[in-house]
């Protein structure tokens, strides 16, 4: 993959677990690698088709100097989200140095260094009881409302019958497509999050609720621990997903049977015929 490559870029800031650090202050050496595709920016000669790397620059400094941080893993992490988010960049690599660090011993430099990028989620979404439509469209206003998440696609909203639990009022599902910068732990506890402020009591598995967001795909990641399991363990046996899932994301490959989503749609459509 292409690079923008930043290197050292010296700033004068006050992080350290230190008193006399956070008073005195002292200079971080930060770099930067930026990924991106820069065909185009080769090809054409055009500035917006690249990322200006003097406003990255200004930008870290920013952070760095109007911060204090304990730690340098902590003003790592800050500018790889931050940077993240303002430029139009998928993957960065977040370098600090700080040789300078009051030790009695001496080494050349100390740094962290983190990579973080944007990840590809997939989520469906249901609701059975109340306002169901102005519900489904809050929720989805609410998550492209945070900073780490940005909602990509939005399939048809479609009117399905119960499953599991027959006897309750019938469905709206559809699913997303979002790029978030959470991780799958932190994602689930932000979907909880918002399943509790639209007022989704959890008193029967599979009973009706206000607002139901599960995690169908997770990037290509297969996660089994005891509040999470990526892929959705059930979500081949769901036409309530697959169907608006399959509007989305066809080609997308279960990372568990090999097969793109439009293939479990037409293997459970045979199944039910
Ligand atoms: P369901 O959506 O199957 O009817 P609930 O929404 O009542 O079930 O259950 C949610 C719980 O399931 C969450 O608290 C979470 O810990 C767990 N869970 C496991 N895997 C997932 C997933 N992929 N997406 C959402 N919740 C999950
Ligand atoms: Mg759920």
């Amino acid at each position: 993959m292409d690079r923008i490559h930043i290197e050292k870029l010296e700033v004068f800031a006050r992080h350290g677990v230190c008193s006399e650090e956070n008073s005195l202050g002292q200079k971080f050496l930060i770099s930067a690698d930026l990924y991106k595709d820069l065909h185009e920016a080769g090809k054409t000669d055009e500035l917006t088709a690249t990322v200006h790397y003097g406003k990255v620059c200004e930008f870290i400094t920013k952070i760095a100097s109007e911060n204090t941080y304990k730690l340098i893993e902590k003003l790592a992490e800050e500018i790889a989200d931050k940077v993240l988010i303002k430029f139009d960049v998928d993957r960065v690599k977040i370098r600090v140095d700080k040789p300078w660090a009051p030790m009695l011993l001496h080494v050349d430099t100390v740094f962290v260094e983190v990579e973080r990028q944007w990840h590809t989620a997939y989520i469906s979404i249901g609701s059975n009881i109340g306002e169901r439509e102005n519900i489904i469209n809050d929720a989805i206003k609410t998550l492209d409302s945070f900073e780490e998440i940005r909602v990509s696609a939005v399939s048809d909203i479609i009117e399905t019958k119960p499953y599991g639990v027959t006897d309750q009022p019938d469905f709206l599902n559809g699913c997303l497509e979002i790029r978030t910068l959470l991780r799958p732990g932190e994602l689930l506890a932000e979907l909880l999050l918002i399943e509790a402020s639209f007022g989704r009591e959890r008193k029967e598995h599979w009973g009706p609720r206000t607002l139901d967001l599960d995690i169908l795909f997770y990037d290509s990641e297969c996660i089994l621990s005891h509040d999470l399991v990526v892929p959705h363990p059930d979500m081949q046996n769901r036409m309530f997903v697959l169907k608006p899932l399959s509007q989305i994301a066809p080609y997308f490959i279960h990372p568990v049977t090999g097969e793109p989503v439009c293939r479990l749609l037409e293997k459970l459509e045979s199944r039910e015929a």
